[in-house]
């Protein structure tokens, strides 16, 4: 392969300033119209391994390898021995925009075709599909000569690290821009006096100026001074903790150098941007008492939305990792190009990394993590140290180094823009959306303990409650009340209900993984079953563990064998056989793993289960599937499914199964001696869900 390197094609005088980057063959090729291309319109470019090698010659491969996330790369890599191909393709998104997309796929070892024969664009993100076989990378390439010009900044070539000067300068401009200038951030129902419990002091200093942290009671500190909180992953090793045996000498005082590096960091960052107070999780709680603990945690929605700044290690898989990173500043300055006859206009174009704020921040270590999540939503304003570079996040502004004044529309992707719009004024009156979209977001993300499930989202249903004028008791592990019933359809996305009780079956706490609710029916929405009454029991409070949860709930039921599904998660077609008639479901989803399915889409075990009708739209009819406990009229929800009304002959079948003509008659018997229900006159059933 030829490693030629020189620069990009001619440029007119009069075209700008800007100079074309110094590009590989390779890379030059993609910008040339009389290049070879596939009928898709792809381009061959190096494979993976190569380059990785050119990066440092080639600034457009440096780009590209830039933007993979180290984790996809290790997993991509994972069988060295086989070798990658690269495909590149420009597809126009206006006139002097467009979409720059890398694709790599791994060849088999034994013949010369990939491993994948996709070649559809489906993904955008980086890394997202497939990332044992496929690596996706998308830049963009914005003309500075028509686009408004996205003000993007050049790096010092010093500033080698995010630790430097003129980083730390940036983020002291983002901090007084937010404080000073953005209503959005400003207008809250913060206390500016309220204080945590326990606080650090990073002001102390040890012998020989040796920067220190001691910890201080929030009570007695000047109630005007502000606190910065720390959001970071725990990781595997057991940090420093504050409890009885280290609590004399973090009052004392402690050495920074004696702290896990992410911890000795975040309090040499407080103290570079100007503050004296830093809350961190593990030195703030008092870890050896349980009682201590709930009630610290039972205030953690005030500790990161009254702190004045959230600082995220956003990078860090653990808490050695630290929080500044080295970096390669010329990585950062957006590569130039000339193109030439690609469909779009003709002229130099920067080259941006249009799926920064994805790669850098929603898909980082920290932002998997559910404790972070909910830090992330509280705070008012979150400073994120990735792996490149500083990043800022508010209600409203995202910007990053290079674009300081903000991150351009075809940069931020809409998760990052959702979770900074999720608490601003104008969303939070639509009072349904919110909480599912929470929920949507929350469901994902991993716990170390898999008991702090509602712990973890605890604050954020506090805040949620006070901005949406709701009441405490209105809570029930996750769900709201006033949102009953539509708001027991969640539906399991991927994942299940772990063994261990954690949450009344009814609520997507007792899920393990993503849930999702279906979208709010446009038409008119009809319930057709109703709450009668619940029974909970809390560990301590309402937003904490709960011990058990009662729902009775009055609704038709129908009675039946699920018998065929064709996958593994029951999202296609299922059938529940009723005595009398046989209903097809339009889309089920189920919370456990279901028996084995052997070849033919046969369910190995017949399942008996329930169908609970929940909401009755233009369309369809929304419910649950439950199966029967041991205890009479008891149930638990095992899924959801909906029936569509387009299929008229099911559509009869299915009313005639609910209106409990043959099906739960003919099992009264044995449901008065098992399971049981009570059966009312107008075919409805009064249960409990637990
Ligand atoms: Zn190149
Ligand atoms: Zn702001």
């Amino acid at each position: 392969m030829a490693t030629t390197t020189t620069t990009s094609t001619i440029m007119t005088i009069n075209e700008s300033k800007l100079t074309p980057s110094t590009l590989c063959v390779a890379c030059q090729s993609i910008f040339q119209p009389d290049t070879v291309r596939s009928d898709v319109g792809e381009t061959a470019h190096h494979g993976l391994e190569a380059l990785a090698a050119r990066a440092s010659k080639c600034h457009l491969c440096l780009t590209v390898f830039m933007s993979i996330d180290p984790e996809s790369y290790r997993i991509f890599r994972r069988d060295s021995s086989v070798e990658s191909i690269g495909f590149a393709w420009i597809s126009p998104i206006a006139r002097d925009q467009a979409r720059l997309k890398f694709r790599y796929v791994k060849m088999a070892a034994d013949r010369a075709t990939p491993t994948s024969t996709s070649n559809s664009s489906k993904t955008s993100l980086a890394g997202a599909v497939d990332s044992e076989n496929v690596l996706m990378v998308e830049l963009i390439l914005m003309n500075p000569k028509y686009a408004v010009e996205p003000g993007v900044r050049t790096i010092d070539p010093a500033s080698v690290s995010t630790g430097s000067v003129e980083s730390f300068e940036l983020a002291k401009q983002w901090i007084e821009e937010c404080t000073f200038n953005h209503m959005k951030c400003t207008v809250s129902e913060s206390n500016a006096t309220w204080k945590p419990t326990h606080l650090l002091d990073v002001s102390v200093r040890g012998p020989k100026g040796a920067p220190g942290v001691k910890l201080v009671d929030g009570m007695f500190i000047d109630p005007l001074s502000e606190y910065v909180t720390l959001s970071h992953c725990w990781g595997k090793s057991k940090p420093i903790r504050l409890h009885k045996g280290t609590l004399a000498a973090l009052r004392q005082g402690v050495s920074t150098s004696s702290l896990p590096k992410t911890f000795a960091e975040a309090a040499l960052v407080v103290e570079r941007l100007g503050y004296r107070y830093l809350w961190i999780d593990a030195l703030c709680i008092m870890h050896d008492n349980e009682q201590a603990v709930l009630k610290e945690i039972s205030q953690m929605h005030r500790v990161y939305s009254e702190a004045t700044l959230n600082i995220a290690a956003t990078s860090s898989r653990d808490d050695a990792s630290g929080l500044i990173y080295s970096r390669n500043v010329s990585a950062m300055h957006p590569c130039i190009v000339d193109v030439r006859g690609m469909g779009i206009d003709d002229g130099m174009y920067k080259i941006l990394r249009s799926t920064l704020w994805h790669d850098l921040v929603d898909s980082s270590p920290l932002s998997k993590r559910a404790w972070a999540f909910q830090e992330r939503c509280l705070a008012k304003r979150t400073l994120h140290f990735t792996r490149n570079e500083l990043l800022w996040e508010c209600q409203q502004m995202c910007c990053s180094e290079v674009f300081p004044k903000g991150l351009p529309a075809t940069i931020g992707p809409p998760s990052s823009q959702e979770s900074v719009e999720f608490f601003s004024k104008r969303t939070h009156h639509q009072r349904h959306g919110n909480w599912h979209q929470i929920v949507k977001m929350y469901s994902p993300k991993r716990l170390t303990y898999s008991s702090d499930k509602l712990l973890a989202v605890g604050g954020l249903a506090r805040q949620y409650m006070a901005r949406n004028r709701l009441r405490e008791d209105e809570y029930l592990a996750g769900l709201w009340k006033p949102y009953l019933p539509h708001a027991l359809l969640w539906r399991v996305e991927q994942g299940r209900r772990p063994p261990k009780y954690r949450a009344p079956t009814w609520t997507w706490a007792s899920i393990d993984g993503e849930v999702k609710y279906p979208e709010p029916a446009q038409s008119t929405r009809e319930t057709c079953v109703e709450v009668l009454n619940l029974d909970m029991q809390y560990k301590s409070d309402v937003f904490g563990i709960v011990e058990a949860g009662k729902m009775k709930v009055r609704g038709f039921m129908a009675r039946g064998l699920l018998k065929r599904t064709h996958d593994y998660w029951g999202r296609t077609p299922c059938v529940i056989q009723c005595t009398k008639a046989q209903v097809e479901l339009e889309s089920a989803s189920f919370d456990d793993r279901l028996a084995k399915l052997s070849g033919d889409g046969m369910l190995t075990e017949m399942l008996e289960v329930y169908m609970l009708p929940v909401i009755d739209v233009i369309d369809r009819v929304e419910g649950l599937l439950l199966c029967a406990t041991m205890k009479r009229g008891e149930f638990r929800r095992i899924g959801a499914f909906d029936v569509s009304r387009y299929d008229q002959i099911n559509w009869d079948r299915f009313r005639s199964v609910m209106k409990g003509e043959a099906d739960m008659l003919n099992y009264e018997d044995r449901l008065d001696h098992t399971n049981g229900y009570w059966f009312a006159s107008d075919y409805t059933y009064t249960i409990n869900i637990v």
